[in-house]
């Protein structure tokens, strides 16, 4: 291993295979089951080696120039047009993007384009309740819109009262979630979509979370509110397939009801002494491997593989909650709707709870309310373990270490 900051002479791969997997030790181990966020493990080393294989076989080319590399084309489209069909739209009205951070940005954009050339909005806003997403946030910060946060209500939903009254000439999109990452319950789409139709605005359904199980669990039978483009006046959503679609990561799609609003996303810049440059997403360079390993998930999983894996989350979802709630002193926050939730205690300090679960081997997510989790296919095979581990994390804690709530990083 070299110190120097640029290596002066290579190394052999072996070497630099042992060195890179050194550096993982610390690493959170997220095929145990014992994490809750940030890698939605699948349960199915079959899927994974599959797309592990198609998405190595693509790391090379550009998705820049759909017409250089037709088979990005096909790939695009076929992700978008399963996409679309579990949102009831489509086929043709979307894009990949890297996650859903981007697909956000890019209906926040559209949005604020929308505002400004058909209602001569120049400074927009663009209202949500105070659970949606961060990347909203982000979103309006970057591309100079107001992000006006309302809050919610006691079942910890937007209050479409609330968003009513925060609404006004400047809004040029209201934002509801399917469901929000803190509580895991999804706002009431219907009320809110007509709220924004009413007003000429639009209807924007972070479904980053739930828009590949949502419409899975619903075929199983589960009752899901309304959310997707059945609703009203929703017109555009975003939908990672990352997360529940089973990918790896950086891939989501962004979708529109009506085809040409994607029209507005594009970038089309012709006074160029290099040519005509179009570019439908944010990136130029567009990677591949990630759109690749995604159309490889969906064609090894298709609708019974997506409904299997749905109800192995829900298997876990009711195993942990009812574990939960179980516990004297301990519930689960409001009625979640999908497989996230909070969990916390008005008797007890939740933190110290983290706390010596964390030295369980567990990794809990702090939030300010409580402890958080979401549930993948894999933690099936835990309930058990986990809820004996929490009962006696319960009976045997301290004082809390006064663990920060975190999501995100940034690595100084
Ligand atoms: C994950 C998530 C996002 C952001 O997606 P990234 O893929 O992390 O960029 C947005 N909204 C919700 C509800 C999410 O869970």
């Amino acid at each position: 291993m070299t110190t120097d900051r640029f290596p002066t002479s290579g190394a052999s791969a072996e070497d630099i295979i042992a060195e890179v997997t050194s550096f993982r030790e610390g690493d959170l181990d997220w095929r145990s089951g014992r994490s809750f966020s940030l890698v939605y493990n699948p349960d199915d080393p079959a899927l994974e080696h599959l797309v592990e294989q198609v998405g190595a076989s693509f790391l090379h080319e550009n998705g820049l120039n759909p017409f250089k590399y037709p088979s990005l084309q096909r790939i695009e489209s076929d992700i978008v047009s399963a996409a679309t069909s579990l949102v009831h739209t489509g086929p043709t009205a979307g894009s990949c993007t890297s996650g859903g951070t981007e697909s956000l940005f890019l209906a926040i954009y559209t949005a604020r384009e929308t505002a400004r050339s058909e209602r001569g909005i120049d400074n927009p806003t663009v209202v949500a309740a105070e659970t949606v997403h961060p990347a909203v946030a982000k979103a309006c910060h970057y591309l100079g819109l107001e992000l006006v946060r309302t809050p919610i209500g006691e079942d910890l939903r937007a209050d479409p009262e609330q968003l009513a009254a925060a609404m006004d000439e400047r809004t040029a999109l209201v934002v509801a979630s399917a469901p929000c990452y803190p509580y895991g319950v999804i706002d009431p789409v219907p009320a809110i979509a007509a709220l924004a139709a009413e007003r000429g605005v639009l209807c924007h359904v972070d479904a980053c979370l739930g828009g590949w199980l949502l419409p899975f669990m619903e075929r199983l039978g589960h009752s899901v509110p309304p959310w997707d483009f059945r609703v009203d006046g929703v017109t555009s959503i975003s939908a990672d397939v990352h997360k529940y679609g089973y990918a790896f990561k950086g891939i989501s799609t962004v979708l529109y009801r009506d085809p040409s609003m994607i029209r507005r996303q594009w970038f089309l810049y012709s006074d160029w002494p290099g040519g005509l440059y179009g570019s439908p997403t944010t990136a130029g360079t567009r990677p591949a491997a990630a759109m690749a390993g995604a159309w490889a998930a969906i064609r090894f999983l298709g609708e019974e593989g997506y409904l299997a894996k749905a109800s192995q989350v829900m298997e876990a979802m009711a195993g942990f909650t009812s574990g939960i709630n179980a516990i004297d002193g301990l519930e689960v926050h409001g009625d979640p709707d999908m497989s996230v939730f909070e969990f916390g205690s008005d008797r007890f300090d939740i933190g110290a709870v983290g706390d010596v679960m964390d030295d369980a081997g567990w990794n809990l997510d702090r939030q300010p309310g409580g402890l958080h989790a979401m549930l993948f296919p894999y933690h099936c095979h835990v309930v058990h373990e986990f809820c004996a581990d929490l009962a006696d994390a319960v009976a045997n804690h301290g004082e809390s270490r006064g663990k920060a709530a975190t999501y995100g990083g940034v690595a100084p």
